[in-house]
C-alpha cells in the first residue's frame, strides 16, 4: 500500500487531509498554508498598516497562543510594525492562573512584550466572586455574559493604554459562523453587521479589532499548535456554559462532515449581504459612559451596569 504523499510539494508524507480542497499535505507545507492564508486573510480585508502595533489578546489557549507565533513571524518582515501581547485575569482558580503561565511562557519564548490586567484590580471583583453573587440573585444573564463584556471592555482598556492601532483576536471560521448563526437564533440579525473581520473607526476610544483567523478552520488553528509544538492549555474553563453556542458548534461539525466546506459559504454569504445589513441597521451613536468613560451606546456601559447590579444585590 502507498503511503500518501503531499498534494503540494509531491515529496513528503502526508499527514492531514483537507476535505474542503481536498489536498493532502505534510507537515511542513500544512504550516506554511496556514500562514500564507492569515497573511493573505490580513490583506483581503486591509487589517494592517505596515507601522501599526499590535495587540494581541492571549488567554493561553491553543488559537490565542497559534495567532501570537504567527504574527510574531510576518512582524519580522515589518521592522515599523511592533507586536505586544494582552492577557486578561477574568480570576478563574485552577483555570486561568494555569493559562496566564502558559501565556507569559510564550511571550518570554518569543520575547514579546506582555501585558496583564485583572477583573480583580479594574472592577474589584474576580469572575469566581461574581458567579457566588449571581447564585445568591436571580440573575438569568450566564458566567459566559458577565466574562464576555468584562473581558471586552478590559481588553479595549489595555489595548489603548499601551497605545496599540489594532487588536488582534483568536476568533475562527468556526466561532465566527458560530456568531452568525447566535445572532439570527436570538432574533438579532441585524448584529450581524458588526461582525465582521476589521471593526469600523467607532470611536477615538475604541481599538480597532481585528480578526486574522476568520477563514481559518479551527481544526487547523489545533493542528498548527501541534505541529509546532506549541504549549498552550487545553482544559476547558469550569464555567463554559453557553448551551446555544455548543448547540450551534455540534450543529455545524455534523454538517461540515458531511458537506465539506459548508462553514466557510455561511461565513462568505453573510459578508456578501452584510453591507444590506449595515444599511438597514441603526447606525448607533457611541457616547462616553457617564461612570467609566468608555465608549457605548447608552449613557451607562454594558460593564458599568452589571457591576452596579451586583453591587446593590
Ligand atoms: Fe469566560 Fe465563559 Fe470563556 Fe469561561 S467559558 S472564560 S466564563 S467566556
Ligand atoms: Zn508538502
Ligand atoms: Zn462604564
Amino acid at each position: 500500500m502507498s503511503v500518501a504523499t503531499c498534494t503540494i510539494c509531491k515529496r513528503r508524507k502526508a499527514f492531514f487531509f483537507r476535505p474542503y480542497s481536498r489536498e493532502k499535505l505534510c507537515k511542513r507545507c500544512f504550516i506554511e498554508s496556514v500562514e500564507e492564508k492569515v497573511r493573505a486573510t490580513i490583506a483581503r480585508y486591509q487589517m494592517l498598516e505596515f507601522d501599526d502595533r499590535i495587540a494581541v489578546a492571549v488567554s493561553g489557549g491553543k488559537d490565542s497562543v497559534s495567532l501570537l507565533h504567527i504574527l510574531a513571524k510576518m512582524e519580522q518582515n515589518y521592522p515599523k510594525a511592533s507586536l505586544v501581547a494582552i492577557t486578561v485575569d477574568e480570576g478563574i482558580r485552577r483555570y486561568r492562573d494555569e493559562a496566564l503561565k502558559i501565556a507569559t511562557e510564550n511571550c518570554k519564548k518569543l520575547d514579546i512584550e506582555h501585558h496583564t490586567a485583572s477583573f480583580k484590580e479594574l472592577y474589584g471583583y474576580t469572575l469566581d466572586e461574581i458567579i457566588k453573587h449571581l447564585k445568591r440573585g436571580k440573575d438569568k444573564l450566564t458566567p459566559c455574559a458577565y466574562c464576555g463584556v468584562l473581558r471586552r471592555k478590559a481588553l479595549n482598556v489595555v489595548a489603548r493604554d499601551v497605545k496599540a492601532d489594532k487588536l488582534a483576536t483568536a476568533h475562527t471560521l468556526d466561532d465566527e459562523a458560530q456568531t452568525i448563526l447566535l445572532n439570527i437564533l436570538h432574533g438579532a440579525p441585524l448584529r450581524i453587521a458588526r461582525v465582521k473581520p476589521l471593526t469600523d473607526k467607532a470611536h477615538p476610544k475604541l481599538v480597532q479589532r481585528i480578526k486574522p483567523f476568520c477563514e481559518i478552520p479551527e481544526k487547523e488553528t489545533t493542528l498548527y499548535a501541534y505541529a509546532q509544538k506549541i504549549t498552550f492549555q487545553d482544559i476547558l474553563c469550569p464555567y463554559a456554559s453557553e448551551a446555544l453556542r455548543n448547540d450551534i458548534r455540534l450543529f455545524l461539525q455534523g454538517m461540515e462532515e458531511k458537506h465539506a466546506g459548508i462553514t466557510f459559504t455561511i461565513f462568505k454569504s453573510i459578508a456578501k449581504i452584510r453591507p444590506a445589513i449595515a444599511k438597514i441597521a441603526k447606525k448607533e451613536e457611541l457616547n462616553e459612559c457617564s461612570e467609566c468613560g468608555e465608549p457605548t451606546t447608552g449613557r451607562i456601559c454594558k460593564a458599568c451596569q452589571m457591576l452596579q447590579q451586583l453591587g446593590t444585590r
